[in-house]
């Protein structure tokens, strides 16, 4: 038996059909029926599905400043456990990631980790500020080489410079991730304007605020010509922008996380604050129109933002608590939940909008190919028969702000492959996996 030789076999691939598929030194040889061969390590598929490994756009990785709730390494483990072979590394660190140094360090310690990329993403602005533009070319040009920009936490509410940023990012086939929010209508703000806010008498934040910046950039990024993503889009009205804006061939993607196509505002009534996120949980006609829209590709991924945070700072007042929730180990059972189980979407589309889309987004070339002959074997086996149920106790994450603790959630993942060799296998992490 080999170490680099691995045959999987019987299993159902996204198009629905069963193939057996051979992975020969990091890359994948052939998929086809009945392959055999004596050398390779076999492992046995039935009633599995393989997906090309998901590859997420929007990761808080906490690395550097905030190690206690998160590290780069920690933060790969949970992506590994949960079928990732790729993250983004958000910039709103300590330092921020927004010059070279920071973008290279990040770069550095996830090729250390070696369970999945860890691709930094650059902030658009000098300490998250708004103010004056970060050093996006030296980022772009750094090892990490940096295509997404991002000032996520804060919005670039001055549209002076979202414009400049999004004409700076042209020249390198950047793109801006929006994190859509308006500062001035959000001010104070802990949860969904609406009955439940008035009821429990938590300050509002309108669906507006959000849909006001996503329809400003939306024009911004067609009168400039450049590319616009747009963060967690929770609101019905934000995917009327979004359908509306696609279908005047403006260049804009965006993400959905998979809380926001599962839970509402409704559990702010137990204020516990482990429902406390931004941007905010909301309404079910919301999460309803979040589905079609995914479904429909109004909306092109499913991005986690998966959002560590220490226990001191979650199990507290919700006033005073941070916003953010774990996604990473939960996600693909989130989306089988509510796309597959429902009928709304195909094994195929999941494939398409957790990995191919955010990997061709965020510029990922050894990603989101769906075992295409001869590219690197990055791909993820879930046995989508299987329930399991979550508890925050297990999780490889450093934090336990999962809101899911206690669900019986399907899907469960038995394997994660990082450029041929299993990073995650049968419930267990393998540190050196990822090391070729
Ligand atoms: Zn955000």
């Amino acid at each position: 038996m080999s170490t680099n030789r691995f045959l999987l076999k019987g299993a159902t691939l996204a198009d629905a059909s069963s193939a057996d598929v051979l992975i020969v030194d990091g890359r994948i040889d052939s998929v086809s029926n009945q392959i055999s061969d004596a050398a390779a390590t076999i492992i046995e598929l039935k009633g599995s599905v393989i997906l090309p490994g998901l590859v997420d756009l929007h990761t808080h990785l906490r690395q550097p400043g905030r190690e206690d709730a998160e590290s780069v390494l920690s933060g790969s483990r949970a992506g590994a456990k949960g079928g990732f072979t790729a993250l983004s590394a958000m910039a709103n660190t300590s330092p921020v990631a927004d010059n070279a140094g920071v973008v290279e360090q990040v770069y550095r310690l996830g090729q250390e980790a070696g369970l999945l990329d860890v691709f930094p993403i650059g902030a658009v602005t000098q300490g998250l500020k708004g103010e004056t533009l970060s050093e996006i070319g030296a980022m772009a040009d750094s090892i990490a080489q940096v295509r997404t920009f991002s000032d996520d936490g804060n919005c670039v509410s001055d549209p002076l410079v979202m414009r400049r940023a999004l004409e700076y990012i042209k020249k390198f086939d950047g793109v801006i991730a929006q994190h859509a929010q308006e500062p001035r209508l959000t001010v104070g703000a802990q949860m969904n304007e609406g009955e439940i806010s008035s009821i429990l008498g938590l300050k509002g934040w309108p669906a507006i605020a959000e849909e006001a910046i996503i329809a400003r950039d939306v024009l911004l990024v067609d009168h400039v010509k450049s590319r616009l993503h747009i963060c967690h889009v929770t609101t019905a009205g934000g995917v009327e922008i979004i359908r509306w804006a696609k279908a005047r061939g403006i260049n804009v993607t965006a993400e959905v996380t998979p809380h926001h196509l599962l839970l509402t505002d409704d559990l702010a009534k137990s204020y516990d604050p482990v429902f406390k996120v931004n941007p905010p949980l909301r309404a079910q006609s919301d999460v309803m129109a979040l589905r079609e829209g995914l479904a429909e590709g109004v909306i092109d991924i499913v991005a986690t933002d998966h959002a560590p945070h220490t226990m001191e700072t979650k199990e507290c007042e919700w006033q005073e608590a941070s916003f953010g929730m774990l996604g990473l180990e939960t996600a693909l059972s989130i989306v089988q939940k509510t796309m597959v189980d429902t009928g709304l979407m195909s094994w195929s589309q999941v494939a398409d909008r957790m990995s191919t889309a955010p990997a061709r987004i965020g510029r990922y070339l050894n990603q989101g190919q769906n075992l295409a002959v001869g590219s690197a074997a990055n791909l993820m086996v879930v046995d989508p028969s299987r329930v399991w149920t979550v508890d925050r106790d297990l999780m490889a994450s450093k934090s336990r702000n999962t809101p899911f603790h206690g669900f019986e959630l399907p899907g469960v993942i038995t394997h994660t492959f990082f450029n041929g060799l299993p990073s995650f296998m049968d419930g267990v992490l393998l540190e050196s996996g990822g090391k070729s």
